[in-house]
């Protein structure tokens, strides 16, 4: 044999190794089937926190190779035991979704097909699944069929797609940014600050809108400021509003502010990160009334449908302004095209390559019916109201009433600094663990703050979380005498 032939030979038995045999493949997925149906069967009894930190080292990748049980052992203790617990329903601190097993599958499948879903010419069947999600959000959202989408890893590049089309459409460049004006609430998700600074419009002008004691806009104070802005040769060109800020859940005056933003030639952006699947629920839908005027929307599976975390959604109305950004040809790619062809993902977005993320929102839709997503939505909105209902039984104070399932609460002791006791108190509610939820600070008022959403967060949850409280604060109480 030739020396090219026998050198190629040699490396293909070592890298066979990269290709388990049948038998090997089902001794690895029975393993992992076997942690994963421990971790659920015991979520229930594992604390949602722990401060622990990652032992030293446990990471470093070396030479030397490691079984699968070896690699799961240091994945459960190492990753799923420190740290917040997402999976577990006990985490109603930041906003979490849970992680829907049956989406775990569907992740499991695209990665073993590996399918290219960046461009239709590739995999005709993934890329039309993909537009068919996001034909279904635009008819929950009112959105024209005309309209374009995106699946994105989350809210945050789902918010760069949109606002990038907004600067493009509005031409917002060179020496115009400067006396371009946006229009947004202080409860803004941070995000939008990013994806300002990343597309180049760091030094427009902000202008923080008032607020009314929900946190919502404030649409007079809006306008007031449009048209001062105008008065004084300035450009405004986008006002953003929230359907679900992240602080307190409050949603915008959705219509009003799509009126203001129509007959001033604004780019109306809503974000909906949070809360916008809770327009499938009777009892809140009315709430999102306007969001159909937006522009642009960012939605985000992972959270209000209850996805493990890597999947966001954008829906934008005018399609040449997202493609001027986003479509761009290369020579290499030139077998691809075909003006007739589907909208490929690829040019909606930053990404070529991208993970075949519409298969974890598309199989279990398919699976499970809508019902049990929008059941469990309106049941995060009764568990909202029964958690604020307890905590005043034990004497806590609440914040207004909350729009959907994102509210705070503190406790009025009678020590001189009500903002320590309540920072001691979050701080033992983080050292207990069991149930985990953040704190923020409104209007100088060191506050916790609880956001229900986790599929697996229950009534017991609830009811465990109240205990809890109340336990930790008596030991805050006792420790400040
Ligand atoms: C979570 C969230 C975002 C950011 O989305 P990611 O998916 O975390 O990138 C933006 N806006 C709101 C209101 C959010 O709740």
């Amino acid at each position: 044999m030739s020396n090219l032939k026998q050198k190629i030979l040699d490396l293909q038995h070592i890298s066979e190794d990269l290709e388990p045999t049948e038998a090997q493949r089902n001794k690895y997925i029975t393993q992992v089937n076997n942690y994963t149906n421990s971790f659920i069967n015991e979520l229930k009894d594992t604390n949602a926190y722990s401060d622990e930190k990652e032992s030293d080292n446990v990471f470093a990748i070396t030479s030397k190779k490691k079984t699968l049980q070896e690699i799961l052992k240091i994945y459960a203790d190492e990753v799923a035991a420190k740290g917040i617990n997402p999976a577990s329903g006990g985490h109603i601190g930041y906003i979490p979704g849970g992680g829907i097993y049956t989406a775990a599958i569907a992740d499991y499948l695209a990665d073993v097909t590996n399918e290219y879903s960046g461009m239709y010419f590739a995999s005709p069947g993934a890329v039309t699944m993909e537009n068919e999600l996001i034909d279904w959000m635009k008819s929950i959202f009112g959105f024209p069929k005309t309209a374009i989408g995106n699946l994105t890893s989350g809210g945050s590049i789902a918010t760069l797609i949109a606002l990038t089309s907004a600067r493009d459409k509005h031409g917002i460049k060179n020496a115009n940014i400067e006396k371009s004006v946006i229009y947004l609430s202080e409860q803004v998700h941070h995000c939008i600050n990013k994806a300002l600074r990343i597309i180049g419009l760091e030094d427009v002008i902000i202008r923080y809108i008032e607020l009314d004691e929900n946190s919502r806009i404030i649409t007079e104070n809006l306008q007031a400021k449009i048209e001062m802005d105008k008065a004084e040769g300035l450009n405004p060109f986008l006002v953003i509003a929230s359907s679900g800020t992240t602080d307190t859940g409050a949603i915008d005056p959705l219509q009003t502010i799509g009126n203001i933003a129509k007959v001033n030639n604004l780019w109306y952006h809503i974000d909906a990160a949070y809360g916008g699947f809770f327009i499938l629920t009777e009892s809140k839908k009315e709430a999102f009334k306007g969001i159909e005027l937006a522009d642009s929307l960012v939605i985000d599976p992972h959270k209000g449908l209850f996805l493990p975390y890597g999947l966001g959604a954008v829906l934008v109305k005018d399609k040449a302004s997202v493609y001027h950004s986003h479509h761009y040809r290369a020579n290499y790619m030139q077998d691809a095209i075909g003006d007739s062809m589907p909208v490929n993902p690829a040019d909606v977005s930053p990404e070529l390559t991208k993970h075949f993320r519409g298969l974890r929102l598309w199989l279990p839709l398919q699976l499970h019916g809508i019902a049990p997503f929008v059941a469990c939505l309106e049941e995060k909105l009764l568990l909202t109201t029964y958690f604020r209902e307890r905590l005043l039984e034990i004497g806590f104070k609440l914040g207004p009433e909350p729009d959907l399932s994102v509210s705070y609460f503190w406790y009025p002791s009678n020590s001189v600094d009500k903002n320590i006791f309540n920072e001691k108190l979050m701080q033992e509610i983080h050292n207990d663990g069991q149930i985990f939820l953040s704190s923020t600070t409104i209007k100088g008022k060191f506050v916790i703050r609880l956001a229900i959403l986790s599929f697996r967060t229950k009534l017991d949850t609830i009811d465990k979380a109240i205990a809890m409280i109340d336990r930790v604060r008596k030991v805050v109480e006792d420790s400040s005498i």
